[in-house]
């Protein structure tokens, strides 16, 4: 199918809005993408018809919405090639995701142990081991970039040892764009009959996840990055280590039997899934996989590839700018500094030119100590992003620039 970004644009109502009396070019994808109106239209549809908790009733509305739920468990195990339908566990996010490993998986750490995390991670994958931490003695060892982005994988390797109990990382980096050899790296980390837990919050809404062929054993995403809605995410798992795993939250939902005496609890996937989820948007993610489907990945990537070339083409013109994140393998994410301006300051100015970007740490405060500076301003690409909006952006930084 051709890239018809035409129609692509149209399918978000969101794009036509202005911001100060311009209009919108949103730029912070990273953060979070926009929503088709596929799945804006799912969200209001199921609340005027089909509402009503899930695997709870017999009547007609309860069944159809447990019917729509799993309905999206059984296309997400699709997208993602998992094994079964078991590992496909709903979350709120990927933070809730990483939680419930850290938490759950977590629980077999003894004091002396040692987990492999590396410097560009997001907070959401450094302070739940951190929180282990207060009741363990457990250590964090953390894998350096150089100066492109890029993992020192010679020191990755050197940090397993009859001590370590997880390797964890992220697919992509949410700051340099990053796309780290995850593949290789769980491999390693098996070679040393160590488990492998993939961030994939900012690869899963530009690359093909296949869980089976990179073999690893959890893998954490959010809906809200991949244009769908929010506070759904999904945390696949190793069927075998799941279920070795105890439950992360207690609740209604996740149990076979309840008594006072002692309590059982359900199979998989439901024994992860304590309480009500979020039926309605877990329903409507499905509508979002469908857009990624049928606008297919490649054609995404290969588009964001253009954006990401062109864009650093043209800001690297600007006088005193510095990009962070050069690696060659590169999601389409660009941050960057422009001499000692605050990241903030470029940030407003942008925004009053209708250019939305993020600013700040990006919640990645080590990879900022890393490369010795506060924040940057980024910049990020979605399917619905446009040469000429990247245009309107480098003459708006330019603009920005010359002003300091
Ligand atoms: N991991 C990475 C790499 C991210 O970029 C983010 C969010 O930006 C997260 C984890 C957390 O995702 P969420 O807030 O959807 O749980």
């Amino acid at each position: 199918m051709s890239f018809d970004i035409e129609r692509i644009r149209e399918q978000f109502p969101i794009l036509q809005r202005t911001v100060g009396g311009k209009r919108l070019i949103y730029l912070d994808n990273t953060a979070t993408s926009q929503t088709p109106a596929l799945v804006v239209d799912n969200i209001t549809s199921l609340y005027e018809h089909t509402k009503a908790n899930v695997h709870r009733g017999v009547h007609t509305l309860s069944q159809e919405a447990t019917d729509l739920q799993e309905q999206t468990r059984r296309k997400v195990k699709d997208y993602i090639n998992a094994e079964s339908i078991e590992e496909v566990i709903f979350t709120r996010g990927t933070t809730e995701g990483i939680n419930l490993v850290a938490s759950s998986f977590g629980d077999r750490f003894r004091d002396g142990d040692e987990i492999i995390l590396t410097v560009m991670e997001h907070h959401a994958n450094i302070v739940p081991w951190q929180l282990l931490q207060r009741h363990k003695d457990i250590k964090l060892r953390v894998v350096d970039v150089n100066d492109k982005g890029e993992l020192d994988l010679e020191q990755y390797k050197s940090y397993f040892n009859d001590r370590t109990v997880l390797a964890t990382f992220t697919h992509v980096s949410n700051v340099l764009g990053t796309v780290n050899p995850v593949k290789e790296m769980i491999c390693i980390a098996h070679e040393h009959g160590v488990p492998a837990m993939v961030d994939g919050a900012q690869a899963s809404p530009h690359l093909k996840i296949d869980v089976k062929d990179l073999d690893c054993d959890f893998y954490a995403f959010s809906s809200h990055k991949m244009y769908g809605p929010t506070g759904v995410g999904v945390l696949y798992g190793r069927r075998s280590l799941l279920e070795s795993m105890p439950p992360y939250q207690g609740g209604g939902e996740m149990i076979k039997h309840v008594s006072f005496k002692g309590t059982t609890f359900a199979d998989l996937p439901f024994k992860f899934e304590a309480g009500t989820p979020d039926f309605i948007d877990i329903a409507a993610f499905s509508k979002a996989l469908d857009f990624l489907n049928e606008t297919g990945l490649d054609s995404i990537r290969t588009h964001e590839e253009e954006l990401l070339r062109y864009t650093t083409h043209g800001l690297l013109e600007i006088p005193g700018i510095k990009i962070y994140g050069e690696a060659p393998e590169k999601a389409a994410v660009i941050s960057f500094n422009v001499g000692d301006v605050h990241n903030y300051d470029i940030g407003l100015l942008l925004d009053k030119l209708g250019v939305a970007v993020r600013t700040g740490h990006h919640c990645a405060q080590p990879l900022m100590e890393r490369f010795g500076i506060p924040g940057t301003v980024r910049a990020s690409f979605a399917a619905y992003n446009t040469q000429e909006e990247a245009d309107i952006f480098i003459a708006a930084l330019r603009r920005v620039a010359a002003m300091f």
